[in-house]
């Protein structure tokens, strides 16, 4: 076996049981919190390799990349997540490949993504991007802009809108990463009244290498955790 190959195990196994230890202590199943690799600047070979380890959710940033690493990995039984910014113009490279999107606030990506799915003929689960740190950098609605944002994606039927997805902010203090988590998830509470129809927000991605812990803490259903599991040292 490779290097690379064992560290990979090493590496995922560590944080298969931060995983498990967090959650079991926070009074939560592990079983309901899916945990997606995000493989941008990884190779096809090693994402190979991670699959066949069990990992089975994979999460990409970038449409091109996204893209080109596909053509070698088509035969894997895996599900794809896009998970960065959306361009308009490269929603035709990831729609086809991905089952989720974790990104999605502005309705041109919504219709667009719905013209794409359709050809397809492809359902596309979607959660909604929310920036709950304020920084203004960050992608995402305001947290009270959600609730208005959801009434206008109901037409959109190819979209199945099953949680929101934040970011925290890059800081070492813990407090506030998890009142950044903390909203969202009080927001996915209270927006659940409101489900009807494509929209059915229950699930919240949250947590990635550095802050995973907190976000279980917190609620979350789906980790997107890079790093962690592909960066050498
Ligand atoms: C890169 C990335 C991640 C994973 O970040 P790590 O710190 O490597 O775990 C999660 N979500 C998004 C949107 C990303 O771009």
């Amino acid at each position: 076996m490779k290097m690379d190959e064992k560290r990979l195990i090493q590496r995922y196994e560590t944080v298969r049981t931060r995983i498990a230890r967090v959650a079991e202590r926070a009074g939560r199943s592990p079983g309901e919190i899916t945990l997606v690799a995000v493989t941008k600047n990884v190779p096809a070979e090693l994402i190979r390799q991670a699959a066949g380890l069990g990992m089975k959710h994979f999460g990409e940033n970038r449409a091109q990349e996204l893209r080109e690493k596909y053509q070698h990995l088509t035969h894997l039984r895996v599900t794809w997540h896009f998970i960065g910014r959306i361009q308009t113009n490269k929603v035709k490279y990831f729609v086809p490949i991905c089952q989720y999107v974790h990104s999605v606030w502005r309705v041109n990506e919504v219709m667009e993504i719905q013209k794409r799915a359709e050809r397809l003929d492809k359902t596309i689960y979607v959660f909604v991007e929310v920036n709950t740190s304020g920084e203004e950098s960050k992608a995402g609605l305001q947290p009270d802009q959600v609730k208005a944002f959801l009434s206008q994606v109901l037409p959109y039927d190819r979209l199945r809108f099953i949680g929101l997805m934040t970011m925290a902010p890059l800081t070492r203090e813990k407090s506030v990463i998890r009142a950044s988590f903390r909203t969202l998830r009080e927001l996915r509470d209270h927006l659940e009244q409101y489900n009807k129809g494509n929209v059915e927000i229950r699930e919240l991605s949250m947590g990635m290498s550095n802050d995973f812990e907190i976000a279980i803490e917190e609620g979350a259903t789906y980790l997107r955790i890079g790093s962690a599991i592909f960066k050498s040292e």
